[in-house]
């Protein structure tokens, strides 16, 4: 399973819209509360901390918003948002030892730990930042359990609703089954650190639009047969990676310099001699590992 997926939440899209059976939940002792600080999930040794009861209702006391995540079973879970505090007060209050990012703790908790707290990040920093009404600038308030604003500015009442930015992730195969796999080395990257290309998809276009434009404009590179290859969850801050594989029509490759550096052709061989090297397939938690092991294993 893909990190920051299968999340085994009960979303409960149908109750969180209730506001008495929410603020029952919210009562209810053994309902659990996740506490994070700017984007960072509040830890102790076991791992990020789980708050329930009292100690629970005073960490909501103090959290500037409170979100529901889902059912966990019968039992309610919430993310309580403790940015508005300094980062020692955020921690002594969770009882927790220190805030970190839930992707450097992607090796030692269980896939669904961890997409929950990507969730819990996603979710959390989208209020965060949509305070306000987009059209009239009036202040937004949270509702349907944190899954919502609505605009407070009278005539207005727009809905907002949390915002996914999606992106494709492509594994670009040479022509004539070759063998051979393009990979860039971007802007910033570390000297030989080679990944898949990526990119945002614009207003306006499908996903295997976005392909065939970023390939074309970042690689120089033309693709057919754009294939889906499955997604994944990359609140990050707020994106879903679309995977896809593609075929280019020729060898040829003309980075933009401006955002790719490099791009060339690897063999199998190739990688798997990185690999052996110790150099890691892409990063290790990103969908990216999992195009290129699944091609690795191909052949
Ligand atoms: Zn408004």
């Amino acid at each position: 399973m893909l990190a920051y997926g299968g999340g085994w939440l009960d979303r409960a899209a149908a109750l969180r819209g209730d506001a008495e059976w929410l603020a029952g939940r919210l009562a209810d002792p053994v309902s659990v509360v996740l506490p994070l600080w700017r984007d960072r999930c509040l830890v102790d040794t076991a791992g990020p901390v789980r708050l329930t009861g009292e100690h629970a209702s005073r960490v909501r006391a103090a959290a500037e918003e409170t979100v529901f995540l889902g059912l966990d079973g019968d039992v309610a879970v919430f993310a309580a948002d403790l940015s508005a505090l300094g980062e020692r007060a955020a921690v002594e209050l969770a009882a927790a030892t220190r805030a970190v990012d839930v992707r450097t703790l992607v090796g030692r908790l269980d896939p669904a730990g961890a997409a929950v707290q990507a969730y819990a990040r996603g979710l959390l920093l989208w209020h965060r930042q949509q305070r306000y009404c987009g059209a009239c600038g009036a202040r937004a308030v949270a509702g349907g359990g944190g899954h919502m604003r609505t605009c407070g500015g009278g005539e207005c009442g727009r809905l907002w609703f949390p915002r996914i930015e999606p992106a494709v992730i492509v594994l670009v195969e040479a022509p004539g089954g070759t063998g051979r796999c393009l990979l860039a080395r971007h802007a910033g990257a570390a000297e030989g650190g080679y990944s898949t290309l990526a990119g945002f998809v614009e207003v306006g276009e499908s996903l295997e639009d976005a392909v065939r434009r970023e390939l074309a404009e970042e690689a120089g590179v033309t693709v057919t047969d754009v294939v889906y290859q499955g997604s994944q969850a990359w609140p990050f801050p707020a994106g879903l990676m679309a995977g896809f594989r593609a075929v280019a029509v020729s060898e040829e490759v003309r980075v933009d310099g401006v955002e790719l550096l490099e791009a060339r052709w690897f063999s199998r061989a190739e990688l798997r001699a990185r690999v052996a090297a110790g150099r890691p397939l892409g990063r290790v938690d990103s969908i990216d590992h999992r195009l290129l092991g699944d091609w690795l294993a191909e052949g």
